[in-house]
């Protein structure tokens, strides 16, 4: 078995010796071949040289170098395009998460998951613009995608790899990948890990990515929801708006006709115009984007299903097909 460690770093330069040492103890005692992936997000300090020197004296490292900052989930999609390992791990590089966890992650796969994710059960960063906003978007989270997990944010993750490879990333979406993957019906379980505070360097993100996790948890729920038939989602939001537009409209023509009110002074009419144009729009929303999923699916290649295994005797050997006599 080989297992793939995808570490994504932006100026990193301190963490990275102590991180191979920890990491290079926990792999050499683990009965298995390894790789050490690092991925250079662009950092502007001295990370690079301390990676190259790494991958100078041990052969298990490689080093992904960034033109530029990409962002962590870019770099992380970038380790899993490079990984070879049957099993990829994600972790930070500035020593937040312990390498001495991973044997525990290995043997949860071992154990028949899929995904296994670490909870920072003890968390050591600030409370109110960090733990704060993690332990709310967790909840908001786990509610919204019916993935039970305690943590989202913690980097440290373990995947079997025929999971890694059907899930794309964009944006801040590397916390989600549980989430996506549950569209596949995984097996996924969460063990505690250990925590540490930052020592060297700074943290790379403020107060910010609570927003930008939320919207794209937005984009999450769709995806795993909607994609094969957004029509259902826009097409109902649009039948009841154009409905409820509809029937004011009915009754306050028959009022006018039968009943002689008048509808010059009644703003109600612009709000039943209103609807039934919102209603149309939303169906046309649904249609195109019905349109949109075909193309990403079919453009793609991706299945609407995903097979975990097949139990069957030997197929039938195929019957060489008949030529057919044209004039029969
Ligand atoms: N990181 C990265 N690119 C970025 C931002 C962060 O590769 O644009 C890396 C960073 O070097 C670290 C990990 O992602 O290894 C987590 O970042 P950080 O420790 O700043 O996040 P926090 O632990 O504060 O949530
Ligand atoms: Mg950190």
């Amino acid at each position: 078995m080989l297992i793939s460690i995808v570490i994504p770093l932006l100026n990193e330069e301190e963490n990275i010796p102590y991180l191979y040492d920890e990491l290079n103890e926990v792999m050499g005692a683990i009965d298995a071949d390894y790789e050490l992936i690092f991925i250079n997000d662009g950092s502007t300090d001295k990370s690079l040289d301390a990676l190259k020197v790494l991958q100078k004296k041990d052969e298990h490292v490689v080093v992904v170098n960034f033109r530029k900052n990409f962002g962590q989930t870019a770099a992380m999609a970038a380790g899993f395009d490079y990984a070879l390992g049957d099993v990829i791990i994600t972790m930070d590089a500035d020593l937040q998460n312990d390498p001495r966890d991973i044997p525990l992650l290995l043997e949860k796969i071992k154990e028949g998951n899929d995904v296994v994710t670490g909870w920072r059960y003890d968390r050591k960063d600030a409370f109110i613009n960090r733990r704060l906003p993690s332990i709310i978007a967790n909840k908001i989270i786990s509610k919204t995608t019916g993935v039970n997990l305690h943590d989202y944010g913690c980097t440290l993750k373990a995947f079997r790899r025929e999971i890694i490879k059907n899930v794309k990333l964009y944006g801040e979406m590397h916390r989600f990948i549980p989430a996506i993957a549950s569209g596949m019906g995984i097996d996924f379980t969460e063990v505690k890990v250990n925590h540490r505070a930052r020592r060297f360097g700074t943290t790379k993100y403020g107060i910010s990515r609570t927003i930008r996790v939320v919207l794209d948890l937005l984009t999450v729920k769709f995806l795993l929801s909607y994609s094969t038939r957004p029509i259902q989602v826009f097409g109902l939001m649009g039948i009841i708006s154009g409905g409820i537009g509809f029937l004011i409209a009915l009754i306050m023509t028959f009022q006018r006709q039968f009943m002689g009110v008048p509808l010059s002074d009644r703003p109600l009419l612009f709000l039943a115009v209103l609807l039934i144009f919102v209603g149309i729009q939303f169906i046309s929303l649904g249609l195109i984007a019905e349109l949109q999923a075909r193309t990403y699916h079919e453009s793609q290649n991706k299945p609407v299903y995903y097979v975990k295994s097949i139990f069957r005797s030997d197929p039938p050997t195929k019957e060489p097909e008949k030529e057919v006599d044209a004039d029969c």
